[in-house]
């Protein structure tokens, strides 16, 4: 419920908001809190109404698939109906159909909920959380906490999340397109407006699902959850359209394709048997069941199967897939343009290293824990002070197990522990000179100022990369005394900040000055400043990081770092992480992009030496990326800034950081990272490569044995067979019994080891590739010549002439018996076939997927029981088997298996005459050299 009519709020002074809002510059209270949330509830918006289950359910029969087999189903009630006398297998076959029907809908049902249960446990792995001023305290509190008087603090990239008031603005923008369409950003300031004023208009309001796109401020929540202007205009019962990737419409095309091809063959079957004598309806009911049999009905739903398992685990490898898509553009990643801090190192900054008027000063201590020394402290104290002041990151102490913690900017968190290792209090000092005006960082200016009422008057902070601030600096502090800033000197501070960043350090120049007034606008503040020194910071690689631009060398993926860093700091930490490895890499700076033409860029993306982005700002990211993407490039790219988001949208996956990253970021981006970490993006591949891989073994295992069961029907027409060599119904029962699960189990096949170990594919590739056909041609001829030669050897073996067969002869029914097991048998072995691509089933390990064992044994006993059970065998006119017929049939699957084996040989054979082999260990041997 608004506290108040918010047409007033507009209205008041900053000063007067925080009564009229019950609370004050410090937040509110703990007790205050609670009675807020008593009266408010909590800060959500209603769940989204679902359509019912049974709407849903029904829907199921909507597509293509399942209207075809309906009119099929209905088509073959009617060719009951109208035989005298009444035809039982008709009936059965009609059942048959509606069954497949209905356990296609109840497979695609339960694919489409598990898949929404699992993007919503997804989602909560990414929780929405906020800054707020709670007792003077700032936190950093779950979004849905927030309640109607909270101070919440706002800063460029952050996602509002409830209607507030602006108290405080600094350079700050919103985009309020969420709410108005208009997708320009718009000012915000903390002054009063008239009461005519529309809350959409008023330039004093920041609103729910808005976001921040630049600057910083505060702001006083008014309304909350169902009650703010998002709340009121939320569709209730709007779902966001899942739109289909185009590895799904692929599908999907192929499929229809499929299907009418199977069209045609039925007909044609059809037109051959009719004439034949066997009668209009018995033919047009068989030709009806062939097509059937060759639709692949459960195609959609184990695709959808497998993309979903994909998502789940790259969750677990901390890589969340926002968008279906991003699975598929893993698979054909070509290059990941990384960010460097907090993505290839740990973001853990310590200063080490200061330099003050000529002097280097280190300073020892690791971590956030303000425990260390400062060499020459006093020569280094102003400098600090500054730098703390200058800062809007807290240092957290110890609580229970954690050590000490930065809230906020890691940078300025490690300033904050240097000037407290120097005897700082920087409570005391930021309470002696308040700060009236900030001018927040933006990694385009790379600068930072911050305006203080000191005892002294007005004195404006900058901190900011060096090069930046030292061309803003007209003096430098030499031990109090200021020294003008020649041309020399700045190249003589230059060459220091130089000589520290080649260690791989990050560095950072911290000045100020005295400015008359605390309004003053930011070029007057960021102009004659007297530089206090410069300070140097490590930021170590992350371990793992190492380990993974190998694996993505080797997979044939290019790892181009794009930093706003230095670029000898960029160099070093690459060299470290083996993501340099030549002497002479290409080291591209902000200024050169600036300065170049596109061609220039598409030239130095041609050039497959070691790259390197340096002192780029968002803006170069996102032509680096066309640039990559011109070159005919499938790119991932990392960002965690608010301005980083058009290169996100842009790139093929866009890669958001879940622990630093803003919300905008998160929001453009198809994938996040919830550890931050680059060896997430190489797990990401790894898995994406796997799902592409596995959906061609599912298609191979349904399309080789479409083919077996198309075939023996082909040849027993040809040799002019009165009878068919497979009942429609006992098609059926094969596709119900050894079709679908153990599809569903390849397309959940874990990835092959050497999926790493070969140059992406081509992303316009077909999933119906060359070899993807080939391969099914080939198991396919294979199975179907055993089925053949089981069914033909039964009829032959009774010396009976073909015509004297009817369907109530025991051999026939014994034969058709032998062609349905003789296809199911097959199967089993061709599951563990296509299995591997390239390695032998058996060094990846036979049992190595339990859960397609599982599914084809199923298949196996429920072919048993079709065989031996009594009222089965009424309805699928089968026979019970021999021990002998079994033993014939698993000798034609080991055949298949071992005819699988040597054609994999054969292409092992190729490719290490074609040297992948080769690349491989020479990539191997460079990681070895890399890691010593
Ligand atoms: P990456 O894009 O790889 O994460 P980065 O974090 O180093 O690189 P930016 O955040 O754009 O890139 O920083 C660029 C430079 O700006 C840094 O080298 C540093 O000198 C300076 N800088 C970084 N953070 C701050 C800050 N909070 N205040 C002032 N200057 C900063």
């Amino acid at each position: 419920m608004p506290v108040l009519d918010t047409s007033s709020l507009v209205t008041l002074s900053s000063d007067d908001v925080f009564s009229a809002l019950g609370t004050s510059t410090r937040g509110l209270s703990a007790a205050e809190i609670e009675a807020k949330r008593a009266q408010a509830g909590r800060n959500e918006l209603p769940a989204a109404k679902r359509p019912r289950i049974i709407r849903r359910l029904l829907l199921q029969f909507t597509d293509l698939f399942a209207i075809v087999l309906l009119a099929a189903a209905t088509l073959t009630f009617i060719a009951y109906a109208l035989q005298r006398p009444h035809e039982v297998s008709n009936l059965e076959l009609a059942f048959a159909i509606i069954a497949v029907v209905m356990l296609n809908a109840a497979i695609g049902f339960g694919m489409e909920y598990s898949a929404e249960r699992t993007a919503e446990a997804l989602s909560a792995l990414v929780p929405r959380t906020c800054r707020v001023l709670r007792d003077g305290e700032r936190f950093e509190c779950p979004a849905s906490d927030l309640v109607p008087g909270d101070l919440v603090v706002l800063d460029s990239g952050d996602a509002v999340s409830a209607d507030c008031r602006v108290v405080e603005a600094h350079e700050l923008r919103v985009n309020n397109a969420p709410l108005t369409g208009e997708s320009a950003p718009v000012r915000r300031t903390a002054d009063a407006v008239g009461p005519q004023i529309a809350l959409l208009e008023a330039r004093n309001i920041v609103f729910m699902g808005t976001t921040v796109v630049a600057g910083a401020g505060k702001a006083v929540v008014f309304a909350t959850g169902a009650h703010t202007e998002f709340g009121r205009i939320f569709n209730l019962t709007a779902t966001a359209p899942q739109t289909k990737t185009p590895l799904q419409r692929q599908v999907e095309i192929m499929a229809k394709r499929v299907s009418a091809a199977a069209l045609l063959i039925g007909a044609a079957i059809f037109a051959i048997r009719a004439p034949l004598g066997q009668g209009v309806v018995a033919s047009f009911v068989f030709a009806l069941g062939v097509m059937v049999a060759l639709v692949p009905e459960g195609l959609p739903a184990t695709l959808s199967v497998s993309l979903a398992v994909g998502v789940r685990r790259m969750a677990r490898r901390h890589a969340l897939v926002k968008r279906l898509l991003a699975v598929e553009a893993l698979g054909s990643t070509t290059v990941i343009c990384t960010d460097k801090t907090g993505t290839l190192t740990r973001a853990e900054m310590t200063v080490v290293q200061a330099w003050h008027a000529g002097q280097i000063v280190h300073v020892s201590g690791v971590g956030y824990a303000p425990t260390g020394h400062v060499g020459a402290a006093a020569s280094v104290r102003e400098m600090l002070r500054a730098g703390a002041l200058c800062s809007n990151a807290r240092l957290l102490a110890p609580n229970g197990l954690q050590t000490w913690r930065v809230l906020g900017d890691t940078t300025e968190g490690a300033l904050l522990v240097a000037a407290a290792k120097a005897g700082i209090d920087v409570d005391a000092e930021q309470a002696g000179s308040p700060r009236l005006t900030e001018f927040p960082f933006d990694s385009t200016r790379k600068l930072m100022t911050t305006i203080h009422r000191t005892p002294s008057g007005f004195r404006s902070y900058t901190k900011g990369a060096p090069q930046e601030l030292l061309e803003k600096c007209t003096h430098a502090d030499w031990d109090g005394e200021p020294r003008l800033m020649t041309d020399e000197l700045r190249s003589t501070i230059l060459a220091v900040s130089d000589s520290m960043a080649s260690q791989g350090l990050r560095v950072l120049a911290i000045g100020g000055h005295d400015i008359g007034s605390a309004r003053v606008p930011m070029l007057v503040a960021e102009s004659d400043i007297t530089l206090y020194g410069l300070v140097a910071m490590l930021d170590p690689p992350r371990q793992e990081v190492s380990e993974a631009v190998l694996q993505c060398r080797r997979a044939g993926v290019r790892v181009v770092m794009v930093t706003g860093d230095h670029p000898l700091t960029a160099e070093a930490v690459a060299r470290r992480i083996g993501l340099v490895t030549s002497d002479a890499p290409v080291i591209v700076t902000g200024q050169e992009l600036d300065r170049w033409s596109n061609d220039e860029l598409d030239q130095v993306v041609a050039d497959p030496r070691d790259l390197i982005f340096s002192r780029v700002s968002p803006e170069h990211k996102m032509r680096v990326v066309e640039a990559f993407e011109r070159h005919g490039d499938v790119v991932a790219v990392t960002g965690d800034g608010a301005n980083d988001a058009p290169a996100l949208k842009r790139a093929d996956v866009g890669v958001a950081m879940g622990l630093s990253g803003t919300d905008v970021a998160r929001e453009a981006s198809s994938m996040v990272l919830l550890d931050d970490s680059f060896a997430s993006i190489g797990a990401a591949i790894e898995l994406g490569r796997s799902v592409y891989q596995n959906i061609r073994k599912f298609l191979i295992y349904l399309f080789s044995h479409n083919i077996a069961e198309l075939v023996p029907i082909l040849v027993a027409t040809i040799v002019g067979f009165p009878l068919v060599p497979l009942l429609a119904v006992q098609v059926l029962a094969i596709d119900l019994g050894s079709d679908v699960l153990p599809a569903l189990a390849l397309g959940a096949e874990p990835p092959e080891p050497d999926v790493m170990d070969r140059p992406p594919r081509a992303a316009r590739e077909s999933l119906f590739s060359a070899a993807v056909v080939h391969r099914f041609l080939f198991l396919g001829a294979i199975q179907s010549i055993g089925v053949c030669f089981a069914f033909f050897w039964r009829i032959h073996s009774t010396g009976m002439p073909f015509s004297s067969f009817t369907s109530a002869t025991p051999a026939y029914r014994e034969a058709i018996t032998m062609t349905q097991a003789g296809i199911v048998v097959s199967q089993f072995f061709n599951g563990l076939a296509v299995r591997t691509e390239r390695r032998s089933i058996f060094q990846a390990g036979v049992f190595s997927n339990p859960r397609l064992i599982g599914a084809e044994c199923i298949g196996v006993a429920i072919m048993a029981a079709i065989s031996y059970v009594a009222p089965l065998q009424r309805v699928f006119h089968t026979a019970p088997l021999t021990a002998s017929d079994w033993a014939i049939l698993v000798v034609f699957g080991i055949l298949l298996l071992c005819a699988e084996e040597v054609r994999k040989l054969l292409l092992r054979r190729r490719a290490r005459r074609c040297g992948t082999e080769h690349v491989r260990t020479h990539n191997e041997l460079r990681a070895r050299e890399v890691v010593t």
